[in-house]
């Protein structure tokens, strides 16, 4: 573990819960975590379950933090910034990490000063269960030691990816964050073909849902490429050749390129 520091989390909605519960299961010391959000169910549900410390004030968390984790919907993002701007006089002295979609980390020197050091995050969904892709990037300000620690945070809910510029962000949410969509998308179409075929919707429901996890668990598995596992289990002339080759005559790669080009399009519209 890198060393330990105080992090607070400014709004405690659906990801900063996850990410807590991962930290805490992982073993990042309770104490060292702060949440503050304006109702209190929330709070008393993370302090209840993994004893961390809660306050409904921001400003109260944010002065005992080292770390502050923006976890905000992106449209009020820029009114707890400039709270905390006004009221925080240290914030240079600490790390700054966002969670929240769209907003560059140069908006973020305009909400919060040039010299405060800021890390964007973009986790994807199934982060909420543990098995999340997150991307992440830095300004330059951003030390080492900084970076290993927001790695660690975030390898608690999945894996890390360091991208060389925040381009790379767009282009990682077109992928990791809409693929769940595609991925349910493209399920959902196999379980109603098999519905259509016969089955009921609870066994094509579970065939198809078993088959996507033990595909993935395959490839995580494995050191062999997509490709190569996606031959392993094409014998030529067989049933899956056949399959695959009507995918291929409807441009299957092609429409997938199609997907994550458009969805990099309106991740840049809306940064
Ligand atoms: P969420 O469940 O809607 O939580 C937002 C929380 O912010 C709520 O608990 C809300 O409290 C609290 N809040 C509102 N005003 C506040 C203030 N002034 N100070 C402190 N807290 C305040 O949202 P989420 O899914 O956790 O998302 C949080 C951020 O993560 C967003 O910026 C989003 O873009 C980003 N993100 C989420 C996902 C995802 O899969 N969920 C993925 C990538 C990025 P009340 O409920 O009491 O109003």
């Amino acid at each position: 573990m890198a060393n330990t520091r105080n992090i607070a989390f400014i709004g405690a909605g659906n990801m900063p819960q996850s990410i807590i519960g991962g930290m805490v299961r992982g073993g990042y010391p309770a104490s060292a975590i702060y949440a503050s959000n304006p109702s209190r169910p929330k709070l008393d549900t993370l302090a209840q379950k993994h004893g961390i410390h809660t306050s409904q004030d921001n400003l109260e968390v944010v002065k005992q933090a080292d770390v502050i984790v923006l976890s905000v919907k992106p449209q009020l993002m820029a009114d707890v910034c400039a709270h905390l701007r006004e009221h925080v006089s240290d914030l240079a002295d600490k790390l700054v990490i966002t969670i929240a979609a769209g907003i560059r980390i140069e908006k973020y020197h305009q909400y919060l000063g040039d010299n405060v050091r800021i890390v964007r995050v973009m986790p994807n969904t199934p982060s909420l269960v543990g098995e999340g892709v997150s991307g992440l990037a830095a300004d330059p300000q951003v030390t080492q030691d900084d970076k290993d620690f927001v790695t660690e945070v975030f390898d608690y809910v999945g894996k890390t990816i360091w991208v060389k510029d925040e381009d790379g962000i767009d282009v990682l949410g077109a992928v990791a964050g809409s693929g769940p969509a595609y991925f349910f998308e493209f399920m959902a179409g196999l379980q109603q073909v098999a519905e259509e075929l016969g089955f009921s919707s609870e066994d094509a429901r579970a065939m198809v849902q078993q088959t996507a996890l033990g595909a993935a668990q395959m490839a995580s598995q494995s050191d062999l490429s997509l490709v190569e596992l996606r031959k392993q289990v094409t014998s030529k002339g067989g049933s899956t050749a056949k399959g695959i080759e009507a995918y291929q005559a409807a441009g299957l790669d092609d429409i997938s390129a199609r997907a994550v080009k458009a969805a990099v399009a309106r991740n840049q519209e809306m940064a």
